[in-house]
């Protein structure tokens, strides 16, 4: 279980989250919703401390919030950041290989490979074209496929479906609740709040810098407060 306690950052004296409290339990499918600006991606940045914060992050009861981002990576908590970045000039397979580089069992490694390329067919198609030749979806994929190389206990993901097609939404979407059904759990960022509710089981509304509202996905897709300003049902 992942908790956020008081959780407070900002940027050059500018307040950008202020004492923001959420559990991510265990195998479950947490979402963070909010308009732009809200903090949603300032509070995975500050889980994996590569912001300056204030306030704690424990990790099955375990204080996380000092430790260096890579041996919070190393603890299995892995983010796949906004906007697919991936290294444009190394092949698909390589971007794979370099997501495995916390770990060294090379049989586990090849068999997460296996998987990715079943959850991702298009990926397997273009192991050896230069990532930063592939279409935007495409690198979102791997941007994804990347993180769940670390074999993360906590996949984080930041706007997954931003700029995506509508049928390729569906697909990440589908994707997102299929890792979750391998054992991961998930912090899904999204701007999408529909499609996030939907698969949610819980889930927490951001408006700046502060939480409004927490439920389970089922709840907060039919409250007002939600419809009107998130689901675009006034
Ligand atoms: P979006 O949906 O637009 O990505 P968000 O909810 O993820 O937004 P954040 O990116 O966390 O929001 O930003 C929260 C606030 O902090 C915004 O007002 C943003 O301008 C500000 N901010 C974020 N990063 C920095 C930074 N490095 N320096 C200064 N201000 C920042």
């Amino acid at each position: 279980m992942l908790k956020i306690e008081n959780l407070h950052v900002s940027y050059g004296g500018i307040s950008a989250l202020r004492g923001v409290n959420m559990t991510i339990e265990d195998n479950k499918i947490v979402t963070l919703i909010g308009a732009n600006g809200a903090g949603k991606s300032s509070t995975l940045r500050a889980i994996m401390n590569l912001v300056k914060k204030e306030g704690t992050i424990t990790q099955d009861g375990e204080d996380i919030s000092a430790m260096k981002t890579m041996d919070i990576v190393k603890r299995g908590i892995a983010l796949v950041p906004e906007g697919r970045k991936v290294f444009a000039n190394l092949t698909v397979e390589e971007n794979l290989i370099l997501g495995a580089y916390t770990r060294t069992d090379k049989a586990a490694i090849l068999k997460e490979m296996n998987n990715i390329y079943e959850l991702f067919p298009r990926l397997k198609e273009r192991l050896w074209q230069k990532a930063g030749t592939l279409s935007g979806g495409e690198q979102q994929m791997l941007a994804v496929g990347r993180a769940m190389m670390l074999k993360p206990k906590v996949l984080m993901m930041d706007e997954p479906s931003l700029g995506l097609a509508p049928l390729l939404v569906k697909d990440i979407f589908a994707i997102i609740k299929e890792i979750h059904r391998q054992g991961n759990t998930i912090l899904l960022v999204e701007q999408n709040a529909k499609k996030a509710l939907e698969i949610a089981d819980y889930a927490y509304v951001l408006e700046t810098g502060s939480l409004v509202l927490e439920g389970t996905g089922a709840e907060l897709l039919v409250h007002e407060r939600v419809k009107a300003a998130y689901l675009g049902e006034a």
